[in-house]
């Protein structure tokens, strides 16, 4: 039985807090694509810990985890977290890394930087972990599989051409230095030691766990908005963010996915650029004051510690991604972040030409939509690490009511802090 965790918007709506209680009874996590330029922040005993790379099953002993072949691998990050673990105490995880997953290189990271300073304002405010160059190369068809470490006349040959076209782009387009590629064949040699005992084929592992009847769970990373077919084109990301590509990258048949888990926060986030149109966004003063209460040390991103653009619940866009992820179901977190208000307002329309709509529009008309807001009561209360829903104050549970009804999909999961256990199920 193969279930999904994927973002309903932006990013950073608390996969990681899903994942990481929900992996508790699951025999596999994978991570089916992006990379180390997001991450989700998971507390539990051994401390507090950002993962961008390693799945969020590694702090289980009797779970194997999998990075699958649509993840962009940086052997380095990876390495780094490996490590930072370990030191804290955590018990070497059970890791699977697929030998068809390819190869994040320096040079994905240096062009991404020069993109964006060749980009200057209009820059999409990209992590700049080298995502987007190393998906580009992937569908050029130069990318480098982590079963080319183990072919070295291969590896030297892909290597050498992929760094040929690096070169002309970075000397001519951006003046900046050529890269050495014996020096990189060489760097990769040695990273290929290290990653040696985790390299496997997943893919047959994961189609024999799903006939075996195994609980498999795929983590997604980011959200709807910010896949490239179906999000905010073009302030995307450049892997596809939606539980249907679970099936190509990690992978699993597509008639194995029977849960697909949409995880949505209480009220909007978003990191990126300022130019990305962002309806219900909340500015001034009220926004501070949500950003400086949200999450759990306040709504900073996981991976560059840059303030997240905050807003009110948006169900225009969360409709739409939840129709888009197929969701099954959503997690509501961060309900507890909203009991300071007296009032609040939920994006139930968008306003475009004179006319409202509850459809998501296209990244074209959606620069114009002007939001139409719904203001409901607050609860002026502290439901921080409340377990039970029925022991919610009766406006939280008339929130999330209202927000089900917009969404058009079931809320059973309701978060009522960051820790593990603060959360409350919904009948
Ligand atoms: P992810 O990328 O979707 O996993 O999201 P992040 O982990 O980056 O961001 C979510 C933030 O909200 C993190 O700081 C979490 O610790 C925090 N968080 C998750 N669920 C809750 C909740 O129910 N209440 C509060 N206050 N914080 C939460």
């Amino acid at each position: 039985m193969v279930k999904a965790i994927v973002g309903a918007n932006w990013g950073d709506e608390g996969k990681g807090k899903i994942t990481d209680l929900l992996a508790e009874t699951s025999d596999i996590v994978v991570r089916f694509q992006g990379g180390a330029n997001a991450g989700h922040t998971i507390i539990n005993d051994y401390g507090r810990f950002a993962l961008h790379t390693l799945p969020s099953g590694v702090f289980y002993s009797h779970i194997t985890n999998v990075i699958g072949n649509g993840v962009a691998l940086d052997i380095r990050k990876l390495t780094d977290e490996l490590t930072s673990l370990l030191d804290a105490g955590v018990p070497a995880p059970n890791l699977i890394i697929s030998e068809r997953a390819q190869l994040l290189m320096p040079y994905h990271v240096l062009q991404d930087a020069y993109e964006e300073e060749r980009l200057g304002g209009h820059a999409f405010g990209s992590t700049k972990s080298g995502i987007a160059p190393f998906y580009s190369d992937k569908y050029a068809k130069i990318g480098i599989q982590v079963c080319d470490l183990f072919d070295e006349a291969r590896l030297k040959e892909h290597l050498n051409h992929a760094v040929e076209i690096k070169n002309i782009l970075f000397e001519n387009m951006y003046h900046k230095p050529r890269i050495d590629a014996d020096e990189l064949f060489q760097d990769l040699l040695k990273m290929r030691e290290i990653i040696k005992p985790y390299v496997g084929d997943a893919v047959t592992f994961l189609h024999q766990a799903v006939k075996d009847g195994k609980s498999i769970l795929l983590e997604g990373q980011l959200g709807a908005m910010k896949d490239p077919d179906l999000g905010i084109v073009p302030m995307t990301t450049s892997s596809h963010t939606l539980a249907g590509f679970g099936c190509v990258g990690a992978p699993v048949p597509p008639t194995a996915m029977e849960d697909v888990i949409c995880v949505s926060k209480a009220y909007s986030s978003c990191v990126g650029s300022k130019t990305e149109p962002f309806v219900s966004e909340l500015l001034g003063e009220a926004g501070d004051e949500l950003r400086r209460r949200g999450g759990d040390k306040g709504e900073f991103g996981a991976t560059t510690g840059r303030p997240r653009r905050v807003g009110w619940f948006d169900t225009v866009a969360t409709k739409y991604g939840c129709m888009v992820q197929g969701a099954t179901q959503v997690a509501l977190t961060c309900l507890d972040v909203l009991g300071y208000l007296d009032e609040i307002q939920v994006c139930t329309g968008y306003e475009i030409d004179g006319k409202v709509t509850k459809d998501f529009p296209v990244p074209a008309l959606l620069e114009r939509a002007k939001p139409v807001f719904t203001t409901l009561p607050g609860w002026k209360s502290d439901i921080r690490g409340i377990t039970d829903y029925d022991a919610l104050p009766a406006n939280a549970k008339a929130y999330v009511d209202f927000i089900e009804k917009e969404i058009e999909t079931p809320i059973r999961i309701v978060s009522t802090g960051p820790k593990r256990h603060e959360i409350t199920l919904r009948g």
